[in-house]
Order: C-alpha cells, then sequence, then structure tokens
C-alpha cells in the first residue's frame, strides 16, 4: 500500500542566507531512510506516464520499487541501463516538465520526487559500491570523440563497453563540458563529474586535454591517424550578445565567460589568481537557467545586490522552477516586464548602469509566448557596475568550417539524419551542437544513440 502523503518528502537544504555566500551544494540529499519514504509514494502504476516524461525512458518503476525496498545496487543498475550519468540527471533535469510533470501523484498534490530518488540512489552507488573490473573484450576499431560534455562522455562510454579504442578530445583542461565550466559548484559538485570522467579513464577511454579540434588538430587529420568514425560533441558554447550601445565596456560579459572564470578557472578561491570583478551591484540579463546561475554566483562573489532583468513575465521564465525559488530565496531581484537598451558607463570606460525600458505583452509570437512591447517614455536605469548577458548561446562555426563536407545549418547546428550522421561520412554529432542549447539529458541521449550508430557504421564498413 503506497503512502498516500500528499507532499514530498522535503530535501535538506543549506539556510538561504548562508548558502547565498559560499559554493557548496544547496541541497544537500536523502539520506537511505528518506529515499525510501518518499519511494514508498510511487504507486507503481502499471502504464506509467513518468517513463514518457523522461526523454531516455528510464524505467522509473521499477527503479522506485528497488529503492522502497533497500536495495540501492540494484536500482541502480535499472537507472543506468538507460541513463549514463543519473548523479548529474537527478540534480540539473527539469524533472518538472519531464518525468515528474507526468507522475500521478502530481494531480492531486506533488509527484513523486524522482530525481531526488535518482540522486540518492546515483550518489549512494558512488559512496558505497566496489568498481566492476570486467574485462572488456577489444575489437580493434578507434574512434575518436570532440568534446567531453554529456554528448561526448555516454557516447564513449557506451563506445568503450562495446570493445572501441575511444579518445576524447578536449578544448579545455578540464573535462566535462558545460557540467564543469558552466553548472556551478552549489548546484553540481565538480567531485560528481569527475567520477564520471574518471569511471570512463578506467574502462580505458583516453582524455586529451587542451586539444582544439579544427585548430590543433582538424577531423581530416583525425581519421588521416587511423580513427575510423569521428562523433562530434562540441556543445553550443558561442555566446550571444543584444548589440546595444555600451556592450564593450568594461565590466560586461557573457553569461559563459563569467562562469568560466568562476566554476574553470577558480576565482572564487584565493589561491587562484584568476581576474573576475568584485562588484557591489549586478545585473543579469536573460530568464533561463544560465542567468540564474550567473546571478546566484555573482551573489556568492561578494555583490551586495543582484538583478535579473527579463523582457517577459514570471509565467514565461524559461529556468527551472527550483532554481527560480533558490534565487529568489537567495535574494536575487527580479525586475520582469523590462529590456536593456543600453549600457552606461564612467570615463574610465567602466560598466556603471543599464538602461532598461518597461515591456508589456502582446499577441503570441512563433514561438507561441506573447510578445514583448516597449511602453514608450518608460525608460529607466538600473545602477550597477557590472552587467551579465546571459541571452543564449550558438554552437562555435569552427569544426564545420574546417571540415570538408560537415554541413550545418544557419544557427551554426550541424545537420545529421535520424541516425546521428551528418552529411560527412563516417562524421556523427549530437547533443547542442546539433540542436542548439539545451538539456544535459537530451544531449547525454543523443551521445547514446550515436554510439549505437557509430558501431553499426563500422560493423558495415
Ligand atoms: P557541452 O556540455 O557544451 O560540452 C561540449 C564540450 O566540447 C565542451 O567541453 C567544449 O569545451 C568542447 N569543445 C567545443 N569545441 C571543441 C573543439 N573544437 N575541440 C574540442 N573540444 C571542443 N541543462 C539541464 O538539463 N539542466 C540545467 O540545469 C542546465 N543548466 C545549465 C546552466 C548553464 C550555465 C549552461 C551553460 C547550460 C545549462 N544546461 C542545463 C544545458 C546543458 O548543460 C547542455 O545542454 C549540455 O551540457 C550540452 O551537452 P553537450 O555535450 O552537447 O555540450
Ligand atoms: Fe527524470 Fe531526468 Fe531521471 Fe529521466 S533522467 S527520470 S527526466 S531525472
Ligand atoms: Fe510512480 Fe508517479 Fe510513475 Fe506512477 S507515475 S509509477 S506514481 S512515479
Amino acid at each position: 500500500m503506497a503512502d498516500m502523503n500528499p507532499k514530498k518528502t522535503p530535501m535538506p537544504e543549506q539556510d538561504p542566507k548562508v548558502r547565498a555566500r559560499n559554493f557548496q551544494e544547496v541541497t544537500t540529499g536523502y539520506t537511505a531512510e528518506m529515499a525510501q519514504t518518499e519511494a514508498a509514494r510511487c504507486l507503481q502504476c502499471k502504464k506509467p506516464l513518468c517513463v514518457q516524461g523522461c526523454p531516455v525512458n528510464v524505467h522509473i518503476p521499477d527503479f522506485i520499487a528497488k529503492v522502497a525496498a533497500g536495495e540501492f545496487n540494484e536500482a541502480y543498475n535499472v537507472i543506468t541501463s538507460t541513463n549514463t550519468l543519473p548523479a548529474v540527471c537527478g540534480r540539473v533535469c527539469p524533472q518538472e516538465t519531464q518525468c515528474e510533470a507526468r507522475c500521478v501523484r502530481g494531480k492531486k498534490g506533488d509527484p513523486v520526487g524522482i530525481g531526488r530518488l535518482e540522486r540518492f540512489v546515483a550518489d549512494w552507488h558512488r559512496e558505497n559500491s566496489i568498481p566492476e573490473t570486467a574485462a572488456i573484450e577489444k575489437n580493434g576499431r578507434r574512434v575518436a570523440v570532440v568534446g567531453s560534455g554529456p554528448a561526448g562522455l555516454a557516447c564513449a562510454g557506451d563506445l568503450a563497453r562495446a570493445g572501441c579504442d575511444v579518445t576524447v578530445f578536449e578544448a579545455f583542461h578540464a573535462f566535462g563540458g558545460v557540467l564543469v565550466y558552466g553548472i556551478p559548484e552549489f548546484r553540481l559538485p565538480k567531485a560528481v563529474v569527475r567520477n564520471e570522467v574518471t569511471g570512463l579513464m578506467e574502462m580505458g577511454v583516453e582524455f586529451r586535454q587542451d586539444m582544439i579540434i579544427g585548430r590543433t588538430l582538424t577531423v581530416d587529420e583525425l581519421f588521416a591517424d587511423g580513427y575510423e568514425a569521428v562523433f562530434i560533441g562540441s556543445g553550443a558554447g558561442l555566446p550571444q550578445f543584444m548589440n546595444i550601445e555600451g556592450e564593450s565596456y568594461l565590466n560586461v560579459f557573457s553569461a559563459n565567460e563569467y562562469l568560466t572564470r568562476i566554476n574553470l578557472m577558480k576565482a572564487y578561491l584565493p589561491e587562484y589568481d584568476t581576474p573576475a570583478p568584485v562588484s557591489r551591484v549586478v545585473t543579469v540579463v536573460g530568464g533561463g537557467n544560465v542567468a540564474m546561475d550567473a546571478a546566484r554566483s555573482a551573489l556568492r562573489m561578494g555583490a551586495e545586490k543582484v538583478f535579473i532583468v527579463y523582457r517577459r513575465s514570471m509565467e514565461e521564465l524559461p529556468a527551472r522552477a527550483e532554481e527560480v525559488h533558490h534565487a529568489m530565496e537567495e535574494g536575487v531581484v527580479f525586475r520582469l516586464l523590462c529590456n536593456p537598451t543600453r549600457v552606461l558607463g564612467d570615463e574610465n570606460g567602466r560598466c556603471c548602469g543599464l538602461e532598461c525600458i518597461e515591456m508589456e505583452l502582446g499577441e503570441p509570437d512563433a514561438s507561441g509566448r506573447r510578445r514583448p512591447i516597449p511602453r514608450e517614455g518608460s525608460e529607466f536605469t538600473i545602477d550597477c557596475d557590472t552587467v551579465i548577458m546571459a541571452l543564449g548561446t550558438r554552437p562555435n562555426p569552427l569544426l564545420h568550417t574546417t571540415t570538408e563536407g560537415l554541413d550545418a545549418d544557419r544557427h551554426g547546428c550541424l545537420i545529421t539524419d535520424e541516425t546521428t550522421a551528418t552529411t560527412r561520412k563516417g562524421v556523427f554529432a549530437g547533443g547542442d551542437a546539433v540542436t542548439g542549447s539545451a538539456t544535459v539529458i537530451l544531449a547525454m541521449g543523443s551521445g547514446k544513440k550515436a554510439a549505437a550508430s557509430i558501431l553499426e557504421y563500422l560493423k558495415n564498413k
């Protein structure tokens, strides 16, 4: 008999006032007892809609039944039969629009905390299990993977398990893609990502850092070097700007650069000499997860006040509900229905304010969301010494402009067929490089799909 408590078992978390000034993880995770209590809320539906809501169809009721029975290792095996990165997805998946959105318990109360349970199982496994050392039979095929984000890691893992010799080429000096350079430590500890990378290294995957494919080596040179297939999971790291006056003033950043300085280059630690502005008032422009991460990082970097400027209303805000809630609790101030018109600068060329105009919502546009329209004469200024633009990103054109026969669409996204094959023979692609900025789980799913297609391609080659 299921536990009919309408509320999710609460997740322990740091006090908002304390956590707004440190980089430690906000939520501290379920204990085994809490996980079993939450698992008991699952109705074990015969036709589980939650599974349809998950982009990689994790067998949700099966893993939750194992959690309820205290069989955590078995629960891990169920999850990882379709999801390579459960510790990451349990933390950052937008569950409220995916698995949990479809959970029947959500009709009269909270849905089952599927993400929280997934995180618990993955963390339990990391802390308690003995790594498997079963020898993998090699098949003598060599594959290159470009990029070490979730798409690249998932693809490399499945290929290595199938016996391929896999080399991951990463432009940065650390592996994990956005999971290490974008998403901050307080949402996704780097140790969780490192653990996934170490697991692949132990499986025999070779990781090469500081290798920009298209510059250090080209895709053609990879083939000439004996790689029989190439997977491109190079993400969408090229930031967009508004092209308004004053964007070139000092202390106007793209969110990508700001977060990379803090996360990857550890600007928040005194022993690192990475330059990062010591700001009094920061304004972040945008309403997605990236904007929330930038705003909450700015608080932790010591800003007295942090604003989010977003041109639509709270209803349209694209960031995860949990991140918005956490940002508000920590003191980030939301200036909704307004849009920047220019950045103001002082005599030293430094940002000293952001001029904005108020907006109102008109008819829905092509995206189905109501179009924001400026209200004439409503200009106002936010005094601030740093502006961070979090307006979305695109794939970097480097790979398709340096690889013969590799086509991209007008947004710079690589063109693939349903098998993930690109227009260049032997080259496959997935993740944000194909879709534009999306989610971890979609990138991971496409990496797995590409691995299957590459194995098929190698078999027929
Ligand atoms: P990436 O993770 O971008 O990895 C690509 C890797 O390729 C990078 O390491 C890059 O350095 C490397 N690379 C690029 N070019 C080359 C080259 N020429 N040669 C070699 N290496 C190269 N998604 C969620 O689901 N939930 C969230 O909460 C969430 N929050 C986010 C917060 C931020 C700040 C950002 C930026 C994104 C967030 N996302 C979130 C989106 C998610 O992280 C991405 O969709 C996902 O990481 C894409 O994975 P990927 O493997 O395609 O690319
Ligand atoms: Fe939900 Fe993401 Fe896990 Fe799927 S992978 S069950 S969407 S948390
Ligand atoms: Fe359990 Fe909800 Fe899935 Fe039903 S829909 S199996 S209650 S998680």
